[in-house]
């Protein structure tokens, strides 16, 4: 920062946000940083955290001067307290720091890009503290949605969803009477295995369902995509972001990516949010709290629109898509156990260790075995992670799937 740039901060320090950035070495946080970057008499990134990618996180906090870093992996801890410390960053590992890093006075906003599970402490911790949330783990809803949205009664947080399906429903319910809402329709671009024939699909490998032709996303949330479990998800988290019956929430299959999402309302009418397909007006759109950036991302093109096509999904190949349906009308920890199945399995199939249909066939022998808690508190829910991540692995270390 030059001198300018810095008396330009002082003079407007009361104006800019301070965002916690977990899980900022990934696609949404590097993203995120770009903008909060490009922004700087808007936001300042007070506090990066990052898994295990310590180079990368090292060489972000050199370029945005947080207050705080973070770790979750202890052994990359020294790595980082030696580069940065000198600096004047305090540094901290372990997942449980992110909770008091968030907790702190310098954070007005947490945006959470961690992967999975891990999101949720932080969640929790960012409601108990009144922090605005721009919500990109969607792990987080799907896992406690119940809870989560019994906390937020009791707060002054607010989420905004980061997640490009979500931000298109919510720009589209702008100004609208939520009892007009007939139904959400949540799109999907189909992933790589869209035209596939089931047995194609049956031997497809890791580096076959990382190929994702629309969107350049992390591992996990790319195999999801791939699977459509990543829809079964996004189909839960709007259950709970916007309050709306499961029965009201559908996925359409829309291969080009433009139409984000679309809300059906009462009087027939559909409202639907087109862009690109980039996360940085989602993400601009999030840390503004619902208001609008100039040129948060390239305008669409008449040529971007002018094929658009919509497709009934297909369970039949794509099973995992039902495990929505069985989350929602089961309740409870039900959620919480696909999920933890899912990242055990996920992980299994990125290493080759299990084929394409294993995944869910896992996911559903976990579901069978772990016991159902239909009102779980948050120990509960700390619990069936665990437990289910367990029965997944015995399960697929048994190799009673195949
Ligand atoms: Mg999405």
């Amino acid at each position: 920062m030059n001198l300018n740039q810095a008396i330009y901060q002082m003079e407007n320090s009361a104006k800019i946000k301070n965002i916690a950035v977990l899980g900022s070495t990934g696609s949404i946080g590097t993203q995120t940083l770009d903008i909060i970057e490009r922004h700087p008499q808007l936001y300042r990134a007070t506090v990066l955290s990052a898994g295990r990618q310590v180079d990368k996180l090292i060489e972000q906090c050199k370029r945005v001067h947080p207050d705080v870093a973070i770790i979750a992996d202890h052994k990359a801890y020294s790595t980082l307290a030696e580069a940065l410390q000198p600096l004047g960053i305090t540094c901290m590992c372990g997942e449980d720091s992110m909770c008091e890093a968030v907790s702190a006075d310098n954070v007005d906003m947490v945006l959470t890009a961690t992967v999975g599970y891990s999101g949720l402490a932080p969640t929790v911790a960012a409601i108990e503290s009144g922090k605005d949330i721009a919500l990109a783990n969607k792990e987080t809803l799907v896992v406690a949605g119940e809870y989560i949205t019994g906390l937020l009664k009791d707060s002054s947080t607010r989420i905004y969803p980061v997640d490009s399906e979500h931000s298109a429903i919510y720009q589209c319910l702008v100004g609208e009477d939520h009892e007009m809402v007939d139904s959400l329709l949540i799109t999907a671009s189909g992933g790589p295995f869209r035209t596939w024939e089931k047995e194609r699909i049956a031997k497809a490998t890791a580096s076959d369902a990382l190929k994702h032709p629309n969107w350049s996303m992390g591992a996990k949330i790319t195999i999801d995509s791939a699977t459509m479990m990543n829809k079964a998800f996004e189909l839960i988290e709007a259950r709970w972001l916007f309050d709306i019956a499961p029965e009201r929430i559908h996925a359409v299959v829309h291969p080009q990516s433009i139409i984000h999402s679309m809300v059906q309302f009462k009087d027939g009418a559909i409202k639907a949010q087109l862009g690109v397909p980039d996360m940085h007006l989602p993400i601009a759109y999030a840390l503004g709290c619902a208001e609008r950036m100039q040129n948060a991302e390239r305008p669409l093109s008449l040529k971007d629109m002018a094929l658009l096509t919509l497709e009934k999904p297909d369970t039949e190949r794509f099973p995992c898509l039902t495990l929505a349906d069985t989350a929602m009308a089961r309740g409870g920890n039900t959620a919480c156990v696909i999920n933890a199945a899912n990242e055990i399995a996920v992980d299994l199939f990125l290493k080759g260790k299990l084929s394409f249909y294993n995944i869910y066939e896992l996911i559903m022998r976990t579901l069978q075995e772990v016991s159902f808690i239909s009102t779980p508190d948050y120990q509960d829910y700390v619990n069936t992670n665990a437990e289910a991540r367990r029965v997944a692995l015995t399960i697929a270390e048994s190799g009673k799937i195949s």
